[in-house]
C-alpha cells in the first residue's frame, strides 16, 4: 500500500525556488532516510508536507493515503495521520505537557470517529507510552517544552508519536544535539513504533542515527531533488566518502 506519493514537487520560499522536482514513494512498513548536505531542501520538504504557510508549492503533487495532501489544512493533515513533530508550537507556557498530549490524542481519535478517551484510561495509556521513551512521569506536569532540554524535546517528540500512532511519521533531524544515550532511546522508540501498517521518513544530515535505525531506503537530496537512492549501504558510503561524488555523478548523468 502506497502511503505517500510525491511527484515532481516544486516549492518556493520568498519566491526563491527550493524544491526543484522531488519524487518519492513510500509504502507501508517502510523506513526511508533522507540525507544530504546542508541547505539541500530537506527541512523545506518536511515543512511543505506539514503545510507550513511560508512555503509555496508551485508544482507537482503529493498524495497521502489516496488524498491530495496539498489541498488539506495543516491541522487536517495531522489528524489524518501524518506526524511532524515541529508542527506543534515549540513552547506553550501554562499548558502542561499532559494536557497538550490529551488534546492532541483526542483530536486524532475524533478524526477516526472515536469518542474522547476517559481521563483515567488516558493516564494508563500515557504511562505505557512513557516506557517507550524511558521518560520520567514528572515531565508530564511541566509546561509544554518550556525549559525542556534539547534531548527532552526530542524524546517528547517520540512520546507524541508513540501516543498518536501516525500512519506516516516524519522526523527532521531528530538526532541532532542528542548524546549517545538519548540517541539510543529515540532510535529504540522509533524502532518499537515502526510496524507493517505505518511508515517513517527520517531526515538526517549524519549517518549516526542509521546505526540504530536501519532504513529500507536511503535517499540523497541535493539542490531540491532526490539525486540518488539506495539501501543502508549507501549511507555508509556517504559517511566515508561524503556527498560530493553523488553530486558529480548526477552532473555526469544529467
Ligand atoms: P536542509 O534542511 O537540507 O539543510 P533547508 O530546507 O533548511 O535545507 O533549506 C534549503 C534552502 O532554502 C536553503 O538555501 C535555505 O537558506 C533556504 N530557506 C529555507 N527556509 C527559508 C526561509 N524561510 N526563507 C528563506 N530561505 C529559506
Ligand atoms: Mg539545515
Ligand atoms: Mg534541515
Amino acid at each position: 500500500e502506497v502511503v505517500l506519493s510525491v511527484k515532481n514537487l516544486t516549492a518556493t520560499v520568498d519566491d526563491a525556488p527550493i524544491l526543484k522536482g522531488l519524487n518519492l514513494e513510500v509504502r507501508s512498513g517502510e523506513i526511508h532516510a533522507i540525507m544530504g548536505p546542508n541547505g539541500s531542501g530537506k527541512s523545506t520538504f518536511s515543512k511543505v508536507l506539514a503545510g507550513h504557510p511560508a512555503y509555496e508549492v508551485t508544482g507537482g503533487e503529493v498524495i497521502f493515503q489516496g488524498q491530495n495532501l496539498l489541498e488539506m489544512e495543516p491541522e487536517e493533515r495531522a489528524r489524518s495521520g501524518i506526524f511532524l513533530a515541529f508542527q506543534y508550537p515549540l513552547e506553550i507556557p501554562g499548558v502542561s505537557n499532559l494536557d497538550f498530549l490529551r488534546v492532541a490524542y483526542n483530536s486524532r481519535r475524533k478524526s477516526q470517529g472515536l469518542e474522547e478517551i476517559d481521563a483515567f484510561d488516558f493516564d494508563d495509556l500515557i504511562e505505557e507510552k512513557l516506557e517507550v521513551v524511558k521518560m520520567n512521569p514528572a515531565f508530564l506536569s511541566r509546561s509544554l517544552n518550556e525549559g525542556f532540554s534539547g534531548g527532552e524535546k526530542k524524546r517528547n517528540e517520540i512520546l507524541q508519536m508513540a501516543l498518536l500512532e501516525p500512519k506516516l511519521a516524519i522526523l527532521d533531524e531528530t538526532d541532532s544535539g542528542l548524546d549517545i544515550d538519548a540517541l539510543k532511546i529515540v532510535a529504540n522508540g522509533v524502532n518499537q513504533l515502526a510496524n507493517p501498517q505505518n511508515a517513517t521518513i527520517m531526515i538526517t544530515h549524519y549517518q549516526r542515527l542509521l546505526n540504530y535505525i536501519v532504513p529500507d531506503y536511503v535517499h540523497v537530496m541535493a539542490n531540491g531533488q532526490i539525486l540518488t537512492s539506495g539501501d543502508k549501504e549507501l549511507a555508509l558510503k556517504l559517511e566515508s566518502r561524503g556527498y560530493d561524488w553523488v553530486l558529480e555523478e548526477a552532473v555526469e548523468v544529467g
